[in-house]
């Protein structure tokens, strides 16, 4: 009985002495906007259906006609991976990265880049078969929901790592140096951990989309995830469409 009492004296211990659930760690919109209601970044349409800067994640897909203008990646990448392909000025902007990247000892390869919808929907139907939808999920949009159908999203890996696409890329020099860096080429790192009650997705230091060099310093700069920066952008962009001409 008094073991019994006393695992209850520790149960209820634990229970007290546990840290509350982690509050969010970044602003919202509305408070982003407050602060700064006409950043410095180009909102020239409706950022809404802009598509260098549009939002898809598993709420907002892609129609799945949608093919973008594409271009092959001259690039290193994993061995056994044909060419890759990006949009003309997401694949211009890797290229740049890359080569910076190199001038720096940093040797990155490319993994993968746009993706049809009927590939998305392939390695998708894999990766539930394998894990169960739920897993699967975490790391695996299903088709129509990822970014790499709009050629603005590519996965980058290093030699190192035998171009795994694994959270341990963010721990190597080279995924250190992405991160360091890929804002000033215009692109983010979509999925951190700490979003991933916002995004869906578990951490993935691999995945970098393309938003243009501006927005990507500014979503970088106030770190964000990427739904709360286009929520900001929206309030912007609504401000800034009712100033008279
Ligand atoms: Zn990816």
């Amino acid at each position: 009985m008094k073991r019994l009492l006393f695992l209850f004296c520790c149960l209820l211990l634990l229970l007290t002495v546990r840290p509350a659930a982690a509050e969010d760690t970044w602003p919202t919109a509305e408070e982003l906007f407050a602060a700064d209601s006409a950043p410095d970044v180009p909102l020239n349409c409706d950022p809404r259906i802009d598509p260098l800067i549009v939002l898809v994640n598993k709420v907002r897909g892609i129609p799945q006609a949608y093919v973008p203008e594409l271009v092959d990646l001259d690039l290193p990448h994993k061995p056994g991976v044909s060419t890759q392909k990006m949009r003309p000025e997401a694949a211009e902007a890797l290229a740049r990265l890359f080569e910076a990247a190199k001038a720096e000892g940093i040797e990155l390869g490319v993994v993968s880049g746009y993706r049809s919808y009927s590939t998305q929907r392939s390695i998708h139907n894999k990766k539930v078969a394998q894990r169960g939808k739920a897993v699967a999920e975490l790391s695996s949009a299903p088709p129509g929901k990822s970014e790499h159908q709009l050629g603005l999203a590519v996965d980058v890996s290093c030699k190192s790592i035998d171009y795994r696409l694994n959270a341990i890329f963010g721990d190597t020099p080279e995924g250190q140096w992405v991160e360091a860096h890929c804002a000033e080429f215009g692109f983010i790192i979509r999925y951190r951990a700490e979003w991933q009650k916002v995004t869906g997705y578990r951490v993935e230091p691999w995945h970098i989309r393309y938003v243009g060099p501006e927005h990507a310093r500014l979503v970088t700069r106030l770190n964000v995830p990427y739904e709360i920066y286009m929520d900001y952008m929206k309030l912007c962009w609504d401000a800034r469409s009712h100033l008279p001409i």
